[in-house]
């Protein structure tokens, strides 16, 4: 049975800072650059952009699209935000349920304001998750932890936040804060298959499938994509790809203006409130799963649970070997594609092509993408709304300087922190 690879969740130019560039002729390119499969329609309850999807894809199958010169797949769905400020991804058949979806949500709030892609609804998990039922589709939480729209900030458990409709969900999105480990580690996320998707504003290829899930199923369409959440026959999920938890946003607890790390123990203690900037502490992503985790940090995952691949855009790999030497952007995305003209897409480059092929297009490229596979990268962790920083080494030595340095509260080769934050090494 085939695999896909899927990134079912990003924004169209109506969700409120996204790239106006967002369309979907030049998705479905970037998407078949990157390596992805199978994509969503996003943003599916909008008017205008709905229309934009109409125009754009054809029905090759029932529910599933494609613009005519990609082989992209499209599904269809959406993400909405609740008066719990809860967001949630929604899956449909094909484009008249998205319509049909689309008319049962208007009473609840405006969705075709010009910034209302992913539309702000008055009413609660519950309510939705009952009219999404009603046309047929599945509903799921997004970037679950996460501090501000994320279910587990403003809930204890999933089931309980859906009310009735709780035992019918399947998945939750992890979002790039957490990963499987992280996720786990809330016994309630057993039953739960996960989700690792870009939720990406812009089309661009260190972005769109920056996550993404292999999903094995016999047709990439929305009912085989039901089966695998209900892990029925052959279908599931095989393998979640992300960034490094360290990486993302919200990972760390920090002050949303100047960035600073504090423990949960300061964040109390200081009444969320920033001694250096007078800024908000947001609680990270990290210190929320410890506290719903109850302290154990151990590690366990139910058996079907797929193995989790970190991962690093390779423009990024390219810009930490080269930047240096070739700061200009254009030098990055030169290499990119001759990496990806020779090698098909980004996905195939840095997971599959061996490092002696690699060598051929770009030799220093080719041993960071070989230390990135081994997993030499060190995370300076984010936090407040900062995206964190990855370094790669180049052998084990050089990874433990880096490590120790950024355990220090040092970001190797830059400033010093002027307090030392709570070392990673406490966290597992
Ligand atoms: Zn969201
Ligand atoms: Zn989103
Ligand atoms: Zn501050």
């Amino acid at each position: 049975m085939p695999e896909f690879n899927c990134d079912l969740h990003y924004h169209g130019p109506y969700a409120g800072g996204v790239s106006k560039n967002m369309s979907i002729p030049l998705i479905a390119e970037q998407a078949q650059l990157k390596g992805l499969d199978v994509v969503v329609t996003a943003d599916s309850t909008h008017k205008d952009w709905l229309q934009h999807c109409k125009e754009n894809l054809v029905e090759t199958e029932n529910g599933v699209y494609k613009h005519e010169k990609f082989n992209t797949i499209f599904l269809v769905g959406t993400e909405v935000q609740d008066q719990t400020r809860v967001h949630h991804l929604i899956y449909l058949e094909d484009l008249t349920r998205a319509q049909e979806l689309r008319e049962k949500l208007l009473p609840f709030g405006n969705l075709d304001h010009v910034m209302a892609g992913r539309p702000q609804l008055q009413l609660n998990p519950e309510k939705l998750a009952e009219i999404v039922e009603k046309v047929g589709g599945i509903v799921g939480p997004t970037h679950s932890f996460t501090p501000y729209f994320g279910v587990y900030a403003h809930y204890d458990s999933v089931e309980k936040a859906y009310g009735q409709f709780g035992r019918s969900i399947s998945f939750i999105e992890l979002g790039l804060s957490a990963d499987s480990y992280f996720a786990d580690l809330i016994p309630e996320n057993h039953q739960y298959n996960f989700f690792t998707f870009s939720d990406s504003h812009s089309p661009w290829p260190h972005r769109i499938g920056r996550e993404f899930t292999k999903i094995k199923m016999k047709k990439p369409d929305f009912n085989e994509l039901k089966k695998a959440l209900e892990r029925k026959g052959e279908n599931k999920i095989t393998l979640n790809a992300g960034l490094n938890p360290r990486e993302g946003k919200y990972h760390a607890t920090a002050c949303n203006l100047c960035y600073h790390h504090f423990s949960l123990q300061e964040m109390r203690a200081l009444n969320w409130k920033c001694p250096h900037c007078n800024g908000t502490i947001k609680r990270g992503v990290r210190d929320r799963i410890m506290e719903l985790a109850k302290g154990d940090k151990t590690e366990k995952h139910p058996d079907f649970r797929p193995p989790y691949q970190h991962l690093l855009p390779l423009a990024e790999i390219i810009q930490l070997t080269v930047g240096g030497k070739d700061p200009t952007l254009d030098g990055v995305q030169r290499i990119w594609k001759e990496f990806v003209n020779e090698f098909g897409n980004e996905i195939r480059t840095i997971l599959d092509t061996p490092v002696a092929e690699l060598e051929t297009v770009h030799k220093e490229v080719a041993h960071s993408i070989d230390s990135f596979r081994k997993g030499w990268v060190a995370y300076y962790p984010g936090g407040g709304g900062k995206y964190g920083a990855p370094f790669i080494a180049h052998s084990v030595e050089e990874l433990n300087r880096l490590n120790a340095e950024i355990e220090k509260g040092i970001l190797p080769g830059a400033i010093k922190q002027k307090t030392p934050q709570k070392k990673l090494g406490d966290f597992g």
